[in-house]
């Protein structure tokens, strides 16, 4: 590639040979069908090399194909191309007085690489974003379009698939009557005698920040809808100034505050579309585990807050329902998961990410798939009981491989 591309943390420097950006289906499919091995590149928002298709290998970006919206007001569903934002899909489904049920903590990442790697928000009840999905278009190794819908008995393999069965093309997505949400920010709220599931239950989406200097947390984040009852939250105080969950940052880039009521996408998110998430210099880790293992994992981390502290921007811990993806994250199983925005020093943060990942052994602990982990492979597989499943469809789909990639080989291989 004459520019190096990046991804948006600029740690992955791809060493695909080209970098392709069609600007029809006719144009994609004929590169798809090519000879070269094929990965694409949605916002780049993963952490590691899950988009690197190799060094011979094609990387193709769907940002200059029709960035498709398609709200069916009857049905209430939204068809949505393959490289379209969910900050361009929200502003669009708002204005039909239709919603998503949940976001991600920043609109500005794609629908189908979010869905590909199991992203989520939080919420006792809400599943991870690929919940929504109820038809997904894949473009396969030889070019020609596999539709799979809800109903297929594929469907479970077909969303969060790490994009490895080929280039999702559109998908279509359940939406429901818009809804506003309010905001309610507390401060320090105490690890010890912390009541976890009551406080995740206390609102529609529940997050709470720690820097771990301290064996409690900085921070809570309460989004309620307003068509649901407002809990009490007797536990911390009420924030008296907006907040940003990396300390020091700007509570200018968030979403509103101070229980202002406003439309879910500007209230689900807790970063604003049109200014930086985050701290935009960072690393993230995440790790998703049983619920039940909520209170003893807090424990886990707290015991060795003095090794994780010192390269630690902020931690979030949210909340996400069981889903029925083979290779989401959230699997199978109600989830509390541990997310680490770390500094932006590889060399500094991997030993604490081997050392957390040790602290958090006894919990059957799945890595977030677009973010750092050092997990070995093994350990990854075996946390993931339809395995095999995948392993078929991807054959299926993709007999020669074209969309398989080192990540994916050391991950999903025996
Ligand atoms: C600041 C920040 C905040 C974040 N917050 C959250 C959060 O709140 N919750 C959470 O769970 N995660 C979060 N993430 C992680 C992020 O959501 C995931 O990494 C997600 O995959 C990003 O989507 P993307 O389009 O940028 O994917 P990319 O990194 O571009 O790609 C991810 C994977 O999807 C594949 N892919 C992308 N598009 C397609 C397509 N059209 N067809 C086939 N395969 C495709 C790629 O090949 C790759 O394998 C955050 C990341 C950042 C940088």
């Amino acid at each position: 590639m004459t520019e190096p591309v990046t991804n948006w943390a600029g740690n992955i420097t791809f060493a695909a040979r080209e970098l392709h950006r069609p600007r029809s289906l006719d144009a994609l499919r004929a590169l798809v069908a090519g000879g070269a091995k094929v990965r694409v590149l949605g916002s780049g928002h993963s952490f590691n090399e899950i988009a690197e298709p190799g060094p011979e290998g094609v990387l193709l970006t769907l940002d200059a194909l029709p960035a498709e919206v398609e709200v069916d007001t009857t049905a209430r569903t939204v068809r949505v191309g393959g490289g379209v934002r969910y900050a361009e899909l929200a502003r669009r489904v708002h204005g039909h007085g239709l919603a998503l049920a949940n976001m991600a903590s920043l609109p500005h990442i794609s629908v189908a690489g979010s869905v590909a790697t199991g992203t989520h928000g939080s919420g006792v009840a809400n599943g991870s974003l690929a919940s929504a999905v109820r038809e997904v278009e894949i473009v396969t190794a030889d070019g020609s379009t596999v539709v799979v819908a809800r109903e297929d008995p594929r469907f479970d393999g077909a969303v969060t698939s790490l994009g490895a069965l080929g280039v999702v093309t559109a998908l279509t997505l359940d939406l429901e009557p818009g809804f506003e949400v309010e905001q309610h920010l507390f401060t320090e709220l105490p690890l010890s005698g912390l009541d976890f599931e009551t406080v995740a239950a206390t609102a529609y989406s529940v997050s709470l920040f720690t820097d771990w200097r301290e064996p409690g947390f900085r921070q809570v984040w309460l989004k309620r809808r307003t068509d649901q009852p407002l809990a009490a939250f007797p536990w911390a105080a009420p924030a008296t100034e907006a907040l940003h969950p990396v300390p020091g940052m700007p509570a200018v880039n968030c979403t509103e505050q101070f229980g202002v009521p406003g439309p879910w996408h500007e209230r689900l998110p807790h970063f604003r579309a049109e200014f930086t998430p985050s701290s935009g210099t960072e690393l993230q880790s995440e790790y998703l585990m049983p619920r039940r293992f909520a209170a003893d994992m807090l424990y886990a981390i707290d015991g060795i807050r003095e090794t994780v502290a010192p390269v630690l921007q902020t931690c979030e811990v949210r909340t996400i329902a069981a889903d029925a993806q083979w290779l989401s994250p959230s699997h199978g199983r109600d989830t509390v998961a541990a997310h680490f925005t770390w500094i932006e020093d590889t060399a500094a943060v991997l030993p604490v990410v081997r050392r957390l990942e040790e602290a958090l052994e006894a919990f059957d602990a799945r890595p977030h798939w677009g973010k750092v982990f050092t997990m070995p492979a093994a350990v990854v597989r075996g946390r993931y009981p339809r395995l095999d499943d995948f392993r078929t469809l991807a054959r299926e789909l993709d007999a020669e491989g074209k969309f398989a990639n080192a990540f994916l080989r050391d991950v999903l291989d025996d």
